[in-house]
């Protein structure tokens, strides 16, 4: 093979935004190489994020159903036993199978998938160490597209030690149960995978700075996610910061302040989850002239994804906004379809977040107090106490809240705590995309007896309230 290989587009990681945007520039027909320095395409999501978490999250609430909720179903199991490496096992063919087919879209859609680290070289060129002896260290291309991701984030002070202190990644493969595990930080991560252990037989407390959990959510849901999660044995120590932590042999101490109080907690797992920080280490951001944003570390670029330096791209953790797999793949699909000469763009006030706890929580747009900030706004709330499904289920915990704009009645933002809230968003976001009003939801037919009602029924009770002029 020649040296200085050259193709239309290079894209550097192959998480959700990267093999997402490869494999569409490629089926568009430019040349595209993506370059990946793991062993498995598919970045942290598919290997280590959403996939294995779901997994087990999956697993465990199978095992925590069988546990708590069977017997008022009339069912009797008998004595239930544990096998967590099977349970291992099976989330690890998740994966694999995931990743496999990551593989088999870029392969069969001629996208030159090459193992390595990549670094940019300035002038269009890429560098690639530690990739197979058969493949050139330089390519060149017209158009580069950055996708690195993100890597966990630590306080200050505090490092893993991969063992004791770990980030999701290990947390993803305890060998046991731990018996205390403590999470440093009430976000998505640390409850997600503090429920896994909680579910499993853990005993788990989460320590969080902020004074309520799962920051960015709407004030009320999150209240009633904390008391939720709490009720199910979570122990939540908020509005504490954490100022050391001191692993020993079979044990670790963590060193809490709240206030003028101090305490120090052990357990024998600590699991820090108190953010991401994008991946550009040893990228050669500064050589080839692509900006970073001073506070942050991302990648700076403009609404068409462009960083400072010309033909290169960025996308996904990597840049600003929510990291989440979905709006990786949307900022991806945008960009390969920038570079084959088509318009895209991303909606940004309509990306969708979730929490996939018991019970879950969706949102989409804006908090009621971030819109009202705004101006008045009409909110419609539905409990599932009153929907027919919910009750047959017997997940009757949360409610739906929908935010709508007084004066026009269109939809501004959706949050929903309690069953399938993770597949009832979709609905919003749906509506948000289409600038649907309140009255267009209401109006629109739901199946019955579906979780879907309580999205009809919220939309009702908000434009019923923009009808009668009671706007919040
Ligand atoms: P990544 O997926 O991080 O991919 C980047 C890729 O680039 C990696 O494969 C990396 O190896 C590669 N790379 C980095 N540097 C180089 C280099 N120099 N050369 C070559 N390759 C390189 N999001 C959701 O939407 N839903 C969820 O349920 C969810 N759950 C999560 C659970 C956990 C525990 C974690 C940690 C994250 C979760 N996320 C979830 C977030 C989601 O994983 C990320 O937002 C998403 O993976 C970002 O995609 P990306 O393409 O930007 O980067």
């Amino acid at each position: 093979m020649a040296a200085d290989e050259k193709f239309d587009l290079i894209v550097i990681g192959s998480g959700p935004g990267g093999y997402v945007a490869a494999a569409r520039a490629a089926r568009a027909g430019l040349s595209v190489a993506c370059i990946e320095k793991d062993e498995r395409p598919g970045g942290t999501c598919l290997n280590v994020g959403c996939i294995p978490s779901k997994a087990l999250l999956e697993s465990s609430a199978h095992y925590h159903l069988a546990r708590t909720r069977f017997a008022v179903h009339g069912i009797e199991t008998g004595t239930l036993r544990l096998d967590l490496s099977a349970m291992m096992k099976r989330k690890e063919g998740v994966v694999s199978g995931l990743t496999e087919n990551v593989r088999q879209l870029l392969e069969s859609g001629k996208v030159a998938l090459i193992r390595g680290t990549a670094r940019l070289e300035g002038g269009g060129t890429v560098s690639v160490v530690g990739g197979e002896r058969n493949r050139p260290a330089r390519y060149r291309a017209d158009s580069i597209l950055l996708a690195t991701g993100s890597v966990p984030a630590t306080p200050p002070d505090i490092s893993f030690d991969g063992d004791r202190v770990v980030s999701s990644t290990e947390a993803l493969c305890f060998a046991d149960v731990p018996r205390h595990l403590i999470v440093i930080g009430g976000g998505y991560i640390g409850l997600e995978l503090g429920s896994v252990w909680l579910r499993l037989g853990a005993k788990v407390t989460v320590v969080e700075m902020l004074p309520g959990i799962a920051a960015g959510l709407d004030a009320q849901v999150s209240r009633m996610l904390q008391r939720l999660l709490a009720k199910q044995g979570m122990v939540f120590k908020t509005g504490t910061r954490v100022t050391g932590i001191k692993p020993a042999a079979k044990s670790v101490g963590v060193f809490l302040e709240k206030g003028e109080a101090t305490e120090t907690i052990r357990g024998d797992r600590v699991l820090v989850a108190v953010g991401r920080k994008p991946n550009t280490a040893g990228l050669g951001l500064k050589d080839a002239g692509v900006e970073t944003d001073p506070k942050t570390g991302h990648v700076v670029v403009d609404d068409r994804f462009k960083t400072s330096a010309g033909g290169i791209y960025a996308i996904g953790d990597l840049v600003a906004g929510p990291a989440l797999a979905h709006k990786a793949s949307a900022e991806g699909t945008a960009v390969a379809d920038l570079v084959t000469g088509k318009t895209a763009r991303v909606n940004t006030a309509a990306i969708p977040a979730v929490i996939y706890t018991d019970p879950e929580v969706a949102m989409v747009g804006l908090t009621e107090a971030a819109a009202k900030e705004r101006g008045k706004v009409c909110v419609g709330t539905y409990p599932f106490t009153g929907i027919g499904r919910a009750r047959c289920a017997g997940d009757t915990d949360g409610f739906v809240k929908l935010v709508s704009d007084a004066a026009t009645d269109r939809l501004l933002g959706a949050h929903i705590i309690g069953p399938r809230a993770s597949e009832l968003i979709a609905e919003c976001v749906l509506a948000m995309e289409f600038g649907a009003s309140a009255e267009d939801i209401a109006r629109t037919v739901h199946s019955h007896p579906t979780f879907s009602e309580a999205v009809m029924e919220a939309a009702e009770t908000a434009y019923r309230c923009a009808e009668k002029g009671e706007a919040r």
